[in-house]
């Protein structure tokens, strides 16, 4: 529903369900919902991740495991 001032801010609107955000990311995010994909994916290892944080997360103990790599 735009403003009555003219001003209309970009929506991501899901097509699945009534979820709906201004944020690209933020709908992405909420699209493994209903498909189930991983959109992050580890520049290390190559592991798969559905959330930025948990491949925040887990980029950490590539950190970790670099300084004991014997
Ligand atoms: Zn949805
Ligand atoms: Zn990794």
């Amino acid at each position: 529903m735009p403003s009555s001032d003219g001003f209309v801010v970009k929506m991501y609107s899901c097509q699945h369900c009534s979820y709906s955000t201004a944020r690209m990311d933020n709908m992405r995010t909420h699209q493994v919902k209903h498909t189930g994909e991983k959109p992050y994916a580890c520049s290390i290892c190559h592991k798969r991740f559905a959330y930025k944080s948990s491949l925040n997360q887990h980029q950490i103990t590539h950190a970790f495991k670099k300084k004991s790599a014997r």
